[in-house]
């Protein structure tokens, strides 16, 4: 395995060059493109490593499912469905037109920005403050790692330029379909995306999912299996944008990207992957991320279709 990572980052290592830093929030943009890194954990908790993989990133879109998971423990599943749909929407994440024409005016799914953002409402908390601490303390206790932190310049960056995401906040509050404040549902929203992690703590979360919820480390059951089966299935048919058809096809494992650069895979009874590379496609992914998960499904036969 450790031969595979090393020659996987080399190989792709001139992929990068052909992607580009999301700079639509402005502190993103000031990310090194050349960086690529890669971490496996195996579902025994053994972990490989090249790369980058010490490079500190935000986790931006990958919070959704991890988010998703904390409002389910918080709420049940028949709430949380109350807030969002179930159907992929084959539009870029942070579209809004769906929001007016699809009846019911709920987000289709809670891997696109509006739906992420009606399921932050849903954290339970007194205020954003700890609802903000609820969240990083759940990142920080399924990796058993109590130095996670939020990138401050990277939340007030995104507070400053936001203003997509809160037209679609206020779009799903007229309709009655957001719980609360939309400035402090925003502010939580805006916090979980600026949760700063390497590609260590997205395997370690991947293989945590793997093995559907059991820790790597203390064998605890963590995610009960029903929440596990529904966070998977919302990552293998929504969780790579409007390029998560063709992902399912050319790697076949379910994944989530961030704009941050991270991928974070996992494959049932075998590993969670985590990806660091933060040149992106047109769609939000991770150029050379998506060539390494291709690369590593092919050689490892990891798809599961
Ligand atoms: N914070 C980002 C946004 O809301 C997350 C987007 C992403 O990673 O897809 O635009």
């Amino acid at each position: 395995m450790q031969k595979l990572l090393n020659e996987l980052i080399e190989n792709n290592r001139s992929y990068c060059e052909h992607g580009k830093v999301a700079n639509y929030i402005p502190e993103l943009g000031k990310t090194r493109k050349d960086l690529l890194g890669i971490s496996v954990y195996d579902i025994e908790g053994n972990l490989f490593q090249a790369g980058d993989f010490e490079h500190k990133f935000t986790l931006q879109s990958i919070s959704k499912p991890i988010v998703l998971m904390l409002a389910l423990l918080d709420n049940g599943e028949d709430i949380v469905f109350e807030k969002v749909g179930k159907e992929p929407t084959g539009d870029p994440f942070n579209s809004i037109v769906r929001l007016e024409t699809f009846n019911e005016h709920k987000p289709l799914n809670p891997m696109i920005n509006a739906g992420a953002i009606s399921v932050s409402g849903l954290i339970h908390g007194a205020s954003p403050a700890e609802k903000t601490r609820r969240i990083l303390e759940f990142i920080r206790k399924i990796t058993h790692n109590d130095g996670l932190q939020i990138n401050e310049a990277v939340f007030q960056s995104e507070l400053k330029t936001g203003d997509r995401n809160r037209s679609m906040a206020y779009f799903l509050k007229d309709f009655g379909n957001l719980g609360g404040n939309v400035d402090e549902i925003l502010e939580v929203y805006f916090k979980q995306c600026s949760i700063e992690v390497t590609s260590k703590e997205l395997a370690y979360i991947g293989a945590l999912l793997a093995r559907n919820g059991k820790d790597l480390l203390t064998g605890e059951q963590v995610f009960p299996l029903r929440y596990c089966h529904i966070v998977k299935s919302y990552m293998a048919t929504c969780g790579m944008y409007d390029g998560s058809g063709e992902f399912a096809i050319n790697v076949g494992v379910p994944a989530k990207s961030g704009v941050g650069g991270g991928i974070m895979g996992t494959v049932l009874n075998r590993m969670g992957i985590g990806v660091f590379g933060p040149a992106l496609d047109q769609k939000g992914n991770s150029f050379a991320g998506l060539r390494i998960f291709e690369q590593m499904s092919e050689e490892l036969s990891l798809s599961i279709y």
